[in-house]
């Protein structure tokens, strides 16, 4: 049996790793793909201190390698369940069950999707969830952008520089992203932003070949001919599978204070998919050092 079982590689499940097992409990990290989650996208980390820029890969490698060189245990398998059998938590993958005295969920979130028509059958046939993955696909090509956070203002901004147009379509006339990042892409003279506006038809052959866009104030509707879309619409928590143990809010995430515990005795919330006000890195990363803390404390006091 470990003493803590994280779930998700991202930046508060490996900083999770990294508290506990300086304080010397055996750790396992179980990852449903890759290290690293929703950074991996991010071309750029400008806002996490000592490091004035690092992309989302290097930072999550180095994390990655700081946890693994403490000693934590790190398998890639995906948790569908928890059983919690007298305190005794099993953490069920499709392949295993593993045991720990306390669990910390980092499961962070997945992409939302707009819920369109045909939108799965063209994701990777013109339709993406991710520009740093996809982006050089559509060199000197035409794009859009959907969106208004910090992810499509950021994409966007990304994509200006390889594709030759783009367009970034908000469905409000402000954006929820950072004004430094609006500014800086509407400085950009490829790219054209389309306030107050939704997608709501994806046009295709096999691939996606043109989306209709509607206006919401004057119900006007535009057809654009391009390449590829682009969906950064935000993201959804991943807690489904643990409904059964710890309360959730209306909108699926964990419901949980700064100190991280869930309602669930010995069982944590570290990162994005716990209740909070600002999902930032460096707010994931102080998760997981407060989950790791606590959950050190309850096995401590078993
Ligand atoms: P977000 O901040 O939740 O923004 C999602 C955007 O998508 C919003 O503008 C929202 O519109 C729009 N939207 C949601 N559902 C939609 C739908 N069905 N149709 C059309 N538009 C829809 O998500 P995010 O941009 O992925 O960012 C997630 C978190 O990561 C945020 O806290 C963000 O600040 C952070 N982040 C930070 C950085 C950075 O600091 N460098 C980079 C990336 C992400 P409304 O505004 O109208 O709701």
């Amino acid at each position: 049996m470990y003493d803590i079982i994280v779930i998700g590689g991202g930046p508060a499940g490996m900083t999770a790793a990294i508290y506990a097992r300086r304080a010397a409990k055996s750790v396992l990290v179980l990852e449903a793909v890759t290290c690293g989650g929703q950074i991996l996208n991010t071309p750029d980390i400008e806002n996490y201190p000592v490091e004035a820029h690092i992309s989302g890969f290097d930072f999550s490698n180095k994390v990655y390698e700081q946890a693994k060189g403490l000693g934590a245990e790190f398998v890639f398998e995906k948790a569908v369940e928890i059983r919690d059998e007298a305190g005794v938590k099993t953490v069920v993958t499709a392949k295993n069950a593993y045991q720990a005295k306390a669990v910390i969920l980092a499961t962070g979130s997945e992409n939302r999707k707009l819920g369109l028509e045909d939108e799965d059958r063209l994701t990777g046939k013109g339709v993406s969830y991710c520009a740093t993955c996809d982006g050089n696909f559509y060199r000197r090509k035409v794009v859009a952008v959907v969106g208004g956070g910090n992810t499509a203002l950021e994409d966007a901004q990304y994509l200006s520089d390889i594709a030759a147009k783009v367009y970034l379509i908000h469905r409000r006339d402000s954006f929820r992203g950072e004004e430094t990042n609006a500014e800086r892409l509407k400085a950009r003279e490829n790219v054209e932003i389309i306030y107050n506006a939704n997608v709501t038809r994806l046009i295709s052959e096999k691939r996606l070949k043109a989306i209709e866009v509607t206006d919401k104030l004057t119900g006007e509707v535009r057809t654009i001919e391009l390449n590829g879309l682009f969906i950064a619409v935000g993201r959804v928590p991943e807690n489904q599978n643990f409904a059964n143990l710890v309360k959730l809010d209306a909108s699926g995430y964990v419901e949980a204070g700064e100190d991280c515990h869930t309602n669930a005795d010995g069982i944590f919330v570290a990162g994005d998919n716990r209740t909070k006000a600002l999902r930032q890195l460096v707010t994931a990363t102080a998760d997981g050092a407060m989950a790791a803390t606590e959950a050190v404390k309850y096995i401590n006091a078993l």
